[in-house]
């Protein structure tokens, strides 16, 4: 996938800017099993539990908001099979600590999948505060 310029066709050639984007989100505590990683910052006037994706346009093309939170902060986006991921479980969250790079299967945080991976330190943790209640 193309990465987004930093120009917005539709409204003349206004440079994407990335302070912008940043003003968009209202900061919110994390769920209990990702505070350690900081708050939520959740896109504008969506709520916390939304099932959707919330969506910006640059370019001309609908970008996922926290695909281009990603690629804002890491300046490239994962290849399939890998996606960005929410630490916090959370569509509407666009705060680059709660994203990380995994496949479908690690995205099912709730289901049989996410046991199967071994995962990193911290979703270690986080997996056995979701099956134990302790991290
Ligand atoms: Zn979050």
């Amino acid at each position: 996938m193309a990465e987004p310029s930093r120009t917005v066709p539709g409204k003349g050639k206004v440079p994407f800017d990335p302070d912008w984007f940043w003003r968009q989100f209202r900061q919110v505590p994390a769920p209990d099993y990702a505070e350690d990683l900081g708050p939520c910052r959740i896109w504008r006037d969506y709520p916390v539990d939304s099932n959707h994706y919330p969506g910006v346009s640059v370019d001309g093309k609908r970008w996922i908001m926290h695909r281009l939170s990603w690629w804002l902060t890491e300046g490239s986006l994962p290849q399939e099979p890998f996606f960005v991921l929410h630490h916090c479980d959370r569509r509407a969250c666009g705060a680059p600590a709660h994203l990380y790079e995994g496949t479908k299967k690690d995205n099912k945080a709730d289901e049989m999948e996410r046991g199967r991976w071994k995962g990193s330190g911290w979703e270690i943790r986080l997996r056995q505060y979701r099956e134990h209640g302790v991290a």
